[in-house]
């Protein structure tokens, strides 16, 4: 028991008092004043300055996230959501201006060059970053945004139907797209789709709103527009809007007739002349979802073994999170939805949040998690904090490639039938993600590169791309539905920009399984390599050691989409 409670013990503060309690602006700010005042002289004691304000951003972050978590695991607790929402609207804001000194301070340090050599490349260019898109008139207009995205989840979430004599969430009918009843379905999609259409104009203008606030934020830090902005802001220094572009010409090339090809065989066997967008979740053999575990102890049990057939300890470590009250999974009334993970920065240990069921998908997203759990664990030594957060185009490749090496050992927990049919929906969501991507990344390009748009051509050019990225299913009758489909893809409201990582990831994800098809020992050592490195290199780098090719234009598809075809044709 010992062996296991010190695991991962908690590393010791070297600057803070260790019951230092950031609860309140005031004994942060103490702590950020001292900073700001102190006078490090010689490179050791600037190293020190950056180590202490490492710290102190670490116990602010933990307390930030124990907050958040409280909060989303009891959403009915009004003093859980209070605590939560003070930190980050009142006590944050506060903080944000200050942290801008300090980033001035350290770019400003004699010693800058020096420490930037010491490994502190990344860290240093992320802050000139912010410090030069810094602009106190954005401050508002940023919180105004956020009001906007607010307006935009009260107007989602107040959406129900009435479906057999009761109110339903949009999110509670989406079972019911997955009837084997044709009837059923399509019935279960109308009337959905009708109730997204009776707030179209009050979402469309809202979205008008935003559209021109981003666009004056983008303005006032010097930008033509709202993507060049974004694409800077969001630190992609190693790929361009027009290497996003040219990945949609080769998804069109490569991934659509794939898909379409996909959709094809699933239009023979449902038997229907055209595949319509209530045709698209149904089991092709009307099966029930499998269910392989019933309580939490069961599902982290299927995850944990999925994961040590791929490396002993990457089970044990998800074992030790669930000893250590690391992981809450089951659902319950006021949980919140969705599912993440997240590291306690103090105490360097991951925590996995999800409200789960009991299917082959809840498996599949608690292993997905895990491989982000795995990265927490394996760069948790890093320092400073920045470092023990990768970027997002890798750490999703952390957390996808695990479900994709995952997949190959299905066949040690599941039946044979279910193993062929979990791989089938695997290798067929690899396939049409990049299409999504494409489509959203495409809109999301237009938009903001055209910032004077109406809404009529805002339509057209979605409309346009939904052409051009056509898999195969048939919206006739449906166009008003079709026009507005966007509206549901919340990142567009909500994290501008935040799309095309899913498929760069992706596509290290897939290559990191090809990897261990052929050589599995090695596949997982590059694997470790990669998230030890967490954020402390640039993308190319951590792609490199992971033994993947940072591929943006997705040029690579030429040689793998075949291959992941090949695979998917076994399982039909
Ligand atoms: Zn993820």
């Amino acid at each position: 028991m010992t062996e296991i409670l010190d695991r991962h013990p908690q590393p010791a503060l070297s600057f803070l008092a260790e019951d230092f309690v950031p609860d309140n602006f005031d004994t942060i700010n103490s702590v950020m004043q001292e900073m700001l005042t102190a006078m490090p002289s010689t490179f050791d004691e600037w190293r020190d300055w950056v180590q202490w304000r490492s710290e102190l951003d670490s116990v602010v972050a933990e307390e930030a996230l124990q907050r958040m978590y409280a909060s989303v695991c009891k959403t009915n607790d009004a003093v859980l959501e209070k605590a939560h929402l003070d930190f980050q609207t009142e006590i944050m804001p506060l903080v944000q201006p200050i942290d801008d000194l300090l980033d001035r301070k350290y770019l400003e340090s004699p010693f800058r060059d020096a420490l930037r050599a010491s490994g502190l490349e990344v860290y240093d260019k992320s802050i000139e970053l912010g410090v030069k898109l810094f602009r106190q008139e954005n401050v508002p207009l940023n919180a105004d945004d956020e009001k906007l995205s607010n307006e935009y989840t009260r107007i989602i979430a107040a959406m129900t139907v009435m479906y057999k004599g009761a109110e339903v969430t949009l999110s509670g009918m989406s079972k019911h797209l997955a009837n084997p009843e044709r009837a059923v379905r399509e019935d279960a999609f109308r009337l959905v789709a009708t109730r997204r259409l009776q707030d179209h104009a009050a979402l469309d203008g809202v979205f008008d709103k935003m559209v021109a606030l981003r666009h004056q934020i983008a303005v006032n830090a010097g930008f033509d527009n709202y993507r060049d902005y974004m694409h800077t802001a969001k630190e992609r220094f190693d790929y361009t809007p027009a290497d996003c572009l040219a990945f949609g010409e080769n998804v069109k090339k490569y991934i659509v007739p794939a898909v379409r090809k996909i959709n094809e065989h699933r239009r023979q066997k449902l038997g229907v002349d055209v595949l319509r967008p209530w045709d698209t979740a149904v089991d092709l053999d009307g099966a029930a979802a499998f269910e392989p575990f019933t309580d939490a102890a069961g599902h982290v049990d299927v995850a944990a073994k999925l994961m040590s057939a791929v490396a002993s300890d990457f089970g044990d470590e998800l074992r030790w999170m669930h000893s250590q009250g690391l992981l809450d999974l089951e659902t319950r009334p006021h949980k919140g939805p969705g599912g993440f993970m997240d590291n306690l920065e103090k105490r360097r240990v991951p925590v996995i949040f999800a409200n789960s069921g009991t299917t082959h998908g809840d498996v599949e997203t608690l292993v997905h998690e895990g491989g982000h759990a795995l990265n927490g664990f394996f760069c948790r030594d890093l320092e400073p904090v920045n470092y023990r957060t990768p970027p997002l185009e890798f750490a999703e490749v952390a957390s996808m490639g695990l479900e994709a090496l995952a997949m190959e050992h299905l066949g040690e927990v599941y039946p044979e039938n279910e193993v062929q049919r979990a791989r089938r929906d695997s290798l067929e969501g690899m396939l049409s993600t990049f299409a999504w991507v494409a489509t959203i990344d495409g809109f999301q390009q237009w938009i903001y590169t055209h910032p004077q748009h109406t809404s009529e051509e805002r339509t057209a050019a979605w409309l346009q791309l939904l052409d051009d990225f056509n898999t195969g299913v048939d919206w006739s009758g449906l166009e008003q539905e079709r026009a507005a489909i966007w509206h549901r893809q919340l990142h567009i409201f909500q994290v501008p920009f935040y799309y095309i990582e899913y498929a760069l990831a992706q596509m290290g994800a897939i290559q990191l399984w090809l990897n261990y098809r052929q050589d599995s020992a090695t596949c997982v050592a590059d694997y470790r390599k990669g998230l030890s490195l967490g954020g402390a290199v640039g993308l190319p780098q951590l792609f490199e050691a992971a033994g993947l090719k940072f591929d943006p234009r997705g040029n690579a598809f030429s040689e793998w989409v075949p291959q992941i075809v090949a695979e998917w044709e076994k399982t039909v």
